[in-house]
C-alpha cells in the first residue's frame, strides 16, 4: 500500500514538473505577509503550551504548541503577567497566525520583538481553516500545462514557516526523491515532492505539503493545531525553485483520485489563493 501510494505519487509530481514552467518568483499582486520578528523555541515542564486568540490565559484557546516547537514571532504585546520556566513576563508573542502565546514560555536571543500595532499584517484566517503560507499563487491544479499536477504551488520564500492550514493529526512525514536527499536543494530531473508532510483533518479530509527545506519539524501521530508549523518552505525534491506545492484531498489515504483544487476549497472558507 505504501509503496504503491508513493509510486503514484512520483508519477504525478514527475509529470507536472518536467511539463509545467519553472517556478518563477512571487507574483506582483501577493497579499503581505505578517514580517517574522524573531523565532523562539516553545519551553515547557513538558506539557502543551495553549495559543490563545488574545494575549491572556482567559482568552479562548486556538490550539496548543509542543514543547520545543520552533516559532516565528511577529510581534509583541503586554497583557496577562505571567511566570514561566523561561522567564517572568507580561509580554505575550503574536504568530504569524494571529495567536498569540505566553513570552514566559518561549527562548529566544534577545532580539528586540516590535510592539504589535495596528497595521501588523495578518495572515489569511478564517474559522478552523487557514493558508499554510501568505504568498501568491505561481502554479494552478491540473492545467492544461500540467494536467497531473494535484496541488497549487505558491511562491513563498525558502525558510518561511509552513503552517497546518487546519487541525488535525500528522499521517505522513516523507523524504521522496528519486535520487540523493531531500537535504538539498532538487531541481526538475529529479522525481518526487521532496520533505513533505500529511495532515488529516476531521470529515476524512487530507492536506499535503511538499519540498520542505529539511527534514519536518513534525512527527507522524502528532496533534496538530491550525497554525502549528509543520516544517519551513525549501525546494527539495522535484522543483525549480522554493516554494510550497499544497494539496487538499476528500478521502484517507490521499491519492490522486481524491485530490481536489485547493483554491474553491479555501474559498469556501473564506480564504483567496490568487
Ligand atoms: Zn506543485
Amino acid at each position: 500500500m505504501k509503496r504503491r501510494h508513493q509510486r503514484t505519487n512520483l508519477a504525478l509530481l514527475t509529470a507536472g514538473a518536467l511539463a509545467g514552467p519553472a517556478i518563477a518568483a512571487a507574483p506582483a499582486v501577493a497579499a503581505p505577509a505578517p514580517e517574522v520578528a524573531a523565532t523562539g523555541t516553545v519551553v515547557t515542564a513538558g506539557t502543551a503550551l495553549n495559543a490563545r486568540s488574545g494575549p491572556s490565559a482567559t482568552s479562548a484557546r486556538t490550539g496548543t504548541v509542543a514543547n520545543g516547537t520552533t516559532v516565528s514571532i511577529v510581534c509583541k504585546i503586554a497583557g496577562q503577567f505571567i511566570s514561566g520556566t523561561v522567564k517572568n513576563t507580561g509580554y505575550w508573542d503574536r504568530l504569524t497566525d494571529n495567536t498569540y502565546i505566553s513570552d514566559a514560555y518561549v527562548e529566544r536571543a534577545a532580539t528586540e520583538i516590535p510592539k504589535c500595532t495596528a497595521t501588523t499584517p495578518l495572515p489569511a484566517v478564517s474559522g478552523v481553516w487557514m493558508l499554510p503560507v501568505t504568498a501568491g499563487l505561481v502554479s494552478d491544479f491540473r492545467t492544461v500545462q500540467r494536467p497531473a499536477h494535484d496541488g497549487v504551488d505558491l511562491g513563498a520564500t525558502r525558510n518561511t514557516p509552513v503552517r497546518s492550514a487546519s487541525a488535525g493529526t500528522v499521517i505522513r512525514v516523507v523524504c521522496n526523491v528519486s535520487r540523493g536527499t531531500c537535504d538539498t536543494d532538487g531541481n526538475s530531473t529529479l522525481r518526487g515532492c521532496g520533505w513533505y508532510v500529511e495532515v488529516q483533518h476531521p470529515g476524512s479530509i487530507v492536506t499535503r505539503y511538499c519540498h520542505m527545506v529539511r527534514r519536518p519539524s513534525v512527527t507522524v501521530g502528532q496533534t496538530v493545531a491550525r497554525g502549528s508549523i509543520l516544517g519551513y518552505v525549501g525546494t527539495s525534491g522535484s522543483s525549480s525553485g522554493p516554494h510550497l506545492h499544497f494539496e487538499v484531498h476528500v478521502g484517507v489515504p490521499a491519492t490522486r483520485e481524491n485530490a481536489i483544487s485547493p483554491i474553491p476549497f479555501m474559498k469556501a472558507r473564506g480564504l483567496t489563493i490568487s
